[in-house]
């Protein structure tokens, strides 16, 4: 039987949208190079689907913006007794969508390749039972994924839990060392599900033929030369592993075709004079935190771009949608007409992409998700890191310690970040020496962030001489393209 000559790419995504953004530019990026791909999106099951709600408007939303791009929508597992904990929720429901990947994965001619996003661990028995080759696209830091394939030899070879060493230094191979109240809280806890869960998840990542990150050589050299030369995980050998990043979202499509009214403001303001804050998809702050922030802005005396949410009124509804904000009610009286002339508050989203790459934009507050990072090193833009959750602590380390183009906003881990700190560390990014040589190394990271892309992200796979090289396996014949 002749080959299929446009075997399918087929990419399995999991639920939330920091995920989900980085997988559709992947797409995006396979698409260019002539092949067929598919996305594959969970559904929630009836009795979680409130928690995932904001997900899957954002794959409607998506699939709205990127009609070049097919999305497969699995059917919603069966789920009757869902955990409690949304995290787990999640995991849970990767996990019980495996049966109908597989029967996707069979319904279609020819499979090249299945892409699993590190939430679809269990997605390998998928792989395996359809004979397709599985490689992960992991949608964080080179730096992360480091910390976390070694975790499984760590906690073979100690014991206790992280949750009780405080901020003792964890040294792990290719990162910087990391205080142990850093990690994220679903590996704290040696004795619950959620670190049980996740380990054995980091433990079967060695099964894939191949690692692809969103991320670049220069920003993080250490961490993907130690992966590549199989230091992380001791005890067997490392999948190859690319950087194919930095992808993000192009400026227009972020805006949606329209240009946002903050774009327009930064457009009168003077070059790099403006602190954007905005803390990710979901990130949220309490009204005493919103109080604390204002404060610290109006007494920096510079201005300001701030992304203001309302706070979660329950930390068990952290990942539905909320209201708009009543600024009135959120913010300090008088807050707004006393920076009516050199700040803007946007509510609930703003075009970030296009504000971190907008001349006027000279420091970032950010919750340091991953894109958001991505998305400041290659608009050169300096960072205040303000951890929330997830990997936010880590990926905190990695780019104030590891690739120095940040600084902490200590408080971050207590209750409250004060407005005095909020004050100190914008002045220190934006009017002192210290500030002066971030912004020199974001030049650098910016400048080799485009160097990374015009090389070719995925079209160095196909100069890369491995084995079970990811375009071998998916179109021998392709030629590279520029991106
Ligand atoms: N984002 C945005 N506007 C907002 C908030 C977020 O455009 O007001 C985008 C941001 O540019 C990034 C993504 O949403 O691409 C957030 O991903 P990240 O990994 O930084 O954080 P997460 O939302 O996963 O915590």
């Amino acid at each position: 039987m002749e080959a299929d000559p446009n075997p399918t790419v087929v990419l399995h995504a999991c639920l939330g949208v920091g995920h989900l953004i980085p997988m559709v530019e992947l797409a995006k990026l396979l698409l260019r190079r002539g092949l067929a791909v598919v996305i594959a999106v969970p559904t929630p099951p009836a009795s979680t689907a409130d928690f995932f709600s904001s997900s899957a408007s954002a794959v409607d939303r998506m699939a709205a913006a990127n009609p070049s791009i097919s999305f497969h929508h699995l059917p919603p597992p069966e789920y009757p007794d869902p955990d409690p904990d949304a995290f787990l929720q999640m995991l849970d429901t990767m996990g019980l969508t495996v049966p109908s990947l597989l029967a996707f994965l069979r319904s279609l001619p020819s499979v090249a390749a299945l892409v699993l996003d590190l939430f679809c661990v269990d997605a390998l028995d998928a792989a395996t039972a359809a004979g397709v080759p599985a490689y992960f696209y992991y949608t964080s830091s080179a730096g992360d994924l480091a910390a976390f394939l070694h975790l499984p030899h760590y906690f073979a070879t100690t014991e206790g839990s992280l949750k009780d060493m405080g901020k003792a230094p964890l040294r792990f191979p290719g990162v910087p060392p990391i205080p142990a109240s850093d990690m994220p809280h679903t590996v704290l806890d040696r004795g619950d599900r959620t670190c049980a869960t996740r380990l054995g998840h980091y433990g079967r990542i060695p099964e894939a033929r191949g690692i692809l990150i969103n991320s670049y050589e220069w920003l993080e050299a250490r961490s993907v030369r130690v992966l590549r030369e199989g230091a992380c995980i001791p005890d067997r050998p490392t999948p190859p592993v690319y950087c194919i990043g930095p992808l993000m979202v192009k400026g227009e499509e972020a805006a949606n075709g329209e240009r946002h009214e903050c774009l327009s403001w930064l457009d009168a303001q003077q070059e790099g004079s403006v602190v954007f804050l905005c803390f990710g998809s979901l990130g949220a702050v309490s009204v005493e935190q919103l109080k604390e922030i204002a404060r610290g802005l109006e007494n920096s005396g510079h201005r300001f771009l701030w992304v203001v949410r309302s706070p979660p009124q329950d930390p068990a509804k952290f990942f539905l949608p909320r209201p708009e904000p009543d600024l009135g009610m959120l913010l300090p009286e008088g807050f707004m007409e006393r920076t009516r002339d050199r700040g803007m508050v946007v509510t609930s989203w703003a075009p970030q992409v296009e504000v971190l790459r907008h001349a006027a934009t000279g420091a970032f507050v950010t919750h340091c998700g991953w894109n958001s990072v991505l998305e400041a090193a290659s608009a050169g833009v300096p960072m205040l890191c303000w951890p929330q959750y997830a990997e936010q602590r880590l990926n905190k380390v990695l780019v104030v310690d590891g690739m120095q183009l940040g600084v902490v906003m200590d408080g971050y881990d207590e209750e409250l970040v004060k407005a005095e700190e909020v004050e100190k560390k914008v002045r220190l990014v934006m009017e002192s020496g210290e500030g002066k040589k971030l912004r020199d190394r974001l030049t650098m990271a910016k400048e080799m962030a485009a160097e990374a892309l015009a090389e070719g992200g995925l079209h160095k796979l196909y100069e890369r001489e491995t084995p079970h090289s990811f375009p071998q396996v998916v179109h021998e014949k392709a030629p590279p393209l520029s991106i």
